[in-house]
C-alpha cells in the first residue's frame, strides 16, 4: 500500500460511515462524469474540468478508479474552504459482500438485492491475495459496460493465514466477516487432536470470530456412556464459555442445534481432512451437493480442486464460506508473549505468578503452574500451550 492511499484509508477511517458513504456517492459521480464525452459533461459538475493533469487524462479513455477520485475530494478537504456540495447520487455505487473470488474477479451480493459480476479496481487487483476475501463489504461502481469493485470497507472480523512465500512470509486475509468459526472434531476417523483444536481457538480469536466445537461422527460410538465420556474430555471448553455440540450427519442427531447456532451468521467450518465438515454442511442442506470423501475417491480425483472461494448461501439463514485456504489458517506473527493472553483459564492464576511477564513454563512460584497440579487448569490444555510456545521462535520477541 503507497504513502498516499494510507493516509487516504486513516482519513476515511475518521469519518462516519453515513459521511464516508456520501463521499465515495460523490466521488463516483465525479468519475463518472469525467467519462461522460465533453458536450455532456458541460452540463456536469465542473470538479476537475480545469485540470491539465492526471484526471482529465484519464477521463478520456477510462475515469481513473474511484480511490482515485476519493484521493481527489481528500486533497480539496482543506479547514473553512467550503467546498460546493454536490447533490448526492443514489446509485453511483452501491454497498455489497463478496461472495465468489476468482483471480481478477469477484461476485457481489448488493445490498439492494441482485448479484453482480464484477472486475476488482487495479490497486485491488495487484494485492488481492492479501486485500480481499470472500465475505468482503466492498462498494462497487457500475457503468454500461463495467461493474468494478472499487474499495474494501471495513471489517469487523478476519481470518488469516501465514503465506510463507519466498521471502517474508504475508498474511492472507482467507475470510472476511466471519461471525463464528465451527472447529469440527470427529469422535474417530480421524481420531481428535486436541492441540490442534487448541491452535484453531487461537487463530478464531485472533480473527475476531466466535469459536464453536463441533463433536461430528456421533453415531460412530457404541454407546451413550461412551459419547459421555468424549463429551466430558471437551468440559475445559465449555468451561471458557465455548459452545460444544454433538452432531451425525448420518443420523441426523444434533443438527438441530448446529442450525441454530448458526442461523443468521457467517460461519466457516474448519478441521483436519476427514472430520466431516463437508456431510455436515450437505446435511444442513442437502441442495448444496459438496463433494465428500466417498465420491471423489470413486472418480479418483484430488478434492476441494477449486481455486476459488465463495460464500454458500444455505437453508435458515446460514451463510458459509468455503475457501481452499481455510483449512489451513494458523497463527499468523503471534508472540510468545501474545500467545498467553489466548490461553483464557491462565488469566486468573496467573495473577499470583511471581513474576509480571511469567511464560508458566520454567519460572519459580508460577500461578498457572501451580493451578495445573491442583487441576483447576485442564492437563491438556496447559500441554497444548507449552508445545504452542515451543513452535513460535524467540525471534519473534
Ligand atoms: P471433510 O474432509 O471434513 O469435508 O469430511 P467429509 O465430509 O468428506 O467426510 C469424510 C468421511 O467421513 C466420509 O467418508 C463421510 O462419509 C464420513 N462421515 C462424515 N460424517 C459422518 C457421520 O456423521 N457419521 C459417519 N459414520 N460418517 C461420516
Ligand atoms: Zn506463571
Amino acid at each position: 500500500m503507497g504513502k498516499r492511499d494510507k493516509k487516504r484509508r486513516e482519513w476515511l477511517a475518521r469519518k462516519g460511515d453515513h459521511e464516508r458513504r456520501a463521499l465515495y456517492q460523490r466521488a463516483a459521480r465525479l468519475r463518472k462524469a469525467a467519462a461522460e464525452p465533453a458536450r455532456r459533461r458541460r452540463k456536469g459538475p465542473s470538479f476537475g474540468e480545469d485540470e491539465e493533469g492526471g484526471f482529465e487524462r484519464l477521463g478520456r479513455r477510462r475515469s481513473g478508479s474511484l480511490e482515485e477520485w476519493v484521493e481527489r475530494l481528500r486533497a480539496e478537504e482543506a479547514p473553512g474552504s467550503g467546498a460546493p456540495q454536490e447533490p448526492e447520487l443514489v446509485e453511483a455505487t452501491t454497498d455489497g459482500t463478496v461472495i465468489w473470488l476468482g483471480p481478477g474477479r469477484a461476485r457481489v451480493l448488493l445490498d439492494a438485492g441482485g448479484e453482480l459480476e464484477c472486475l476488482l479496481c487495479p490497486e485491488i487487483a495487484v494485492t488481492q491475495r492479501s486485500d480481499l476475501a470472500v465475505g468482503d463489504r466492498v462498494a462497487v461502481s457500475e457503468t454500461e459496460e463495467v461493474a468494478r469493485v472499487e474499495a474494501v470497507l471495513a471489517r469487523r472480523t478476519a481470518l488469516s493465514r501465514l503465506d510463507p512465500g519466498g521471502g517474508r512470509p504475508i498474511e492472507r486475509v482467507i475470510a472476511a466477516n466471519v461471525d463464528a468459526v465451527v472447529v469440527v472434531v470427529a469422535t474417530r476417523t480421524p481420531p481428535l487432536r486436541r492441540r490442534l483444536v487448541d491452535r484453531f481457538l487461537v487463530a478464531v480469536e485472533r480473527g475476531g470470530a466466535r469459536p464453536i466445537l463441533c463433536l461430528a461422527k456421533i453415531d460412530l460410538l457404541e454407546s451413550e456412556p461412551a459419547l459421555d465420556e468424549l463429551l466430558e474430555t471437551l468440559g475445559p471448553y465449555r468451561e471458557l464459555g465455548i459452545p460444544v455440540l454433538a452432531c451425525s450427519s448420518v443420523s441426523g442427531r444434533g443438527l438441530p442445534e448446529l442450525r441454530a447456532a448458526l442461523a443468521g451468521r457467517t460461519c466457516v467450518l474448519v478441521g483436519q481432512s476427514g472430520v466431516g465438515k463437508s456431510s455436515l454442511l450437505n446435511a444442513l442442506d442437502p441442495r448444496l451437493g459438496l463433494e465428500t470423501r466417498e465420491i471423489s475417491q470413486s472418480v479418483g480425483k484430488g478434492r476441494h480442486t477449486t481455486t476459488a472461494s465463495e460464500l454458500l448461501r444455505l437453508e435458515g439463514d446460514i451463510r458459509v464460506i468455503d475457501t481452499p485456504g481455510i483449512r489451513e489458517f494458523g497463527l499468523f506473527d503471534l508472540t510468545r508473549e501474545e500467545l498467553r493472553w489466548y490461553f483464557h483459564e491462565f488469566d486468573a492464576p496467573a495473577q499470583s505468578c511471581r513474576f509480571g511477564d511469567c511464560s508458566h513454563v520454567h519460572e519459580p512460584d508460577c500461578g498457572v503452574r501451580e493451578a495445573v497440579a491442583a487441576g483447576g487448569v485442564a492437563e491438556a490444555r496447559y500441554d497444548s500451550y507449552q508445545r504452542l510456545l515451543a513452535s513460535i521462535p524467540e525471534a519473534s520477541r
